[in-house]
């Protein structure tokens, strides 16, 4: 049933970078086979801080443009209601009005080289929503042009518990990366937001031993309840000798890589056996140094990237909407739209006050 939709609704609007500014902008109308929906949640991601503390990845540097957008609204990990669209919109998406739809962050553009091979997430434009050309969730209303992926999700789940659809994507497209066997000790570095979501997708696949690295004990212990049968605090154990001793000396067959933190890097390099499997999610705020020469000479490694969360997102909303996640404890902090900065300031927060934090527009 249509809604009475107002005119006009507060949003975050990115004026550059540490200027973010809570503003009353229109809201937008659907054009023909847009949809409007009401955002019920949206998830603060590690990249929406790096972006508000200028990295260059986003605001460019001298080697490279600016890839985000001033004007834009920012947030990307969403969901909400549909309270508007015409037939074409609706269609498209497979939805109808008062259904409730998480989007993938990347709006492809449907004409480029890796679009037109099916590899949409790494579409050559690479317009997202929250930073480029499409505004995103920190805001009462957002639009969902035809572009966008949408999907269904569950009513049942709490809103800041179904927008953790889109990190845990992510994180199911590293673990497919890392094509785990049964018998593999694979380990998972870091439980933050993705490091928990890789943990619960390696668990799925139920490897023989599935250990969880973090320099928080606390974050340990969630690792644990997302699945983790072993877990290893590299502030306090030597993690490649303990790694050692749980196989025969050889190494682990699997490391994921989900800190961003630039030790992390040569610890799984030095982890893992030789013919081992190094799946990298992260995105680094500086150039990491290792002996390149463990990945050739000394191991013949696999090393393989992974970037967004392609064909896994109906695996990710049924792990959800089974209860498979404890997304009650990963789901630490819901603030309102006003405070934005807060929440911002709690990602920033190194000194694990939080897991993820959400925004609750229309709360
Ligand atoms: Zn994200
Ligand atoms: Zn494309």
């Amino acid at each position: 049933m249509p809604q009475s939709i107002p005119s006009r609704m507060q949003a975050v609007v990115v004026h550059g970078p540490e200027d973010y500014r809570l503003e009353e902008v229109d809201v937008p109308t659907p054009d023909h086979g847009e949809l409007l929906i009401e955002v019920e949640a949206v998830g603060v991601c590690a990249s929406d801080l790096k972006c508000y503390h200028g990295a260059a990845k986003f605001w460019g540097d001298d080697n490279r443009a600016a890839w985000a957008q001033k004007g834009v609204i920012p947030g990307h990990e969403f969901v909400g209601v549909v309270v508007a669209g015409d037939r074409k919109g609706l269609d498209h998406h497979g939805v109808e009005l008062g259904d409730r739809i998480a989007c993938e962050q990347i709006v492809p553009c449907e004409e480029c080289r890796y679009c037109r091979r099916g590899q949409y997430w790494m579409c050559g434009p690479h317009d997202m929503f929250g930073f480029r050309n499409y505004n995103g969730a920190m805001a009462q209303y957002t639009l969902v042009p035809i572009n966008a992926r949408a999907h269904k999700v569950s009513h049942e789940l709490k809103p800041h518990h179904a927008a953790y659809a889109e990190p845990l994507s992510c994180a199911l497209h590293a673990v497919e990366r890392a094509s785990i066997s049964f018998g593999d000790v694979v380990v998972v570095a870091g439980c933050g937001p993705i490091g928990l979501g890789l943990i619960a997708g390696a668990r799925q696949k139920n490897p023989m031993t599935l250990v969880a690295l973090d320099l928080d004990d606390d974050k340990l212990e969630l690792g644990r309840q997302c699945g983790a049968d072993v877990t290893f605090n590299p502030a306090k154990d030597d993690v490649v000798a303990r790694i050692a001793e749980l196989t025969e000396g050889y190494g682990a067959d699997v490391y994921l890589e989900g800190t961003g933190a630039t030790p992390a890097v040569g610890q799984g390099l030095n982890l893992l056996r030789k013919l081992g499997t190094y799946v990298e999610y992260s995105v680094f705020g500086s150039d990491v140094t290792v002996d390149w020469s463990i990945i050739s000479d000394d191991k013949e490694l696999n090393v393989l990237g992974a970037h967004l969360g392609p064909h896994c997102w109906p695996a990710a909303i049924k792990l959800l909407e089974q209860g498979k996640i404890p997304v009650e404890q990963i789901c630490t902090h819901q603030v309102g739209l006003g405070e934005f900065q807060q929440a911002l300031d709690l990602v920033a927060d190194t000194s694990g006050a939080s897991v993820k934090v959400s925004i609750l527009p229309n709360k």
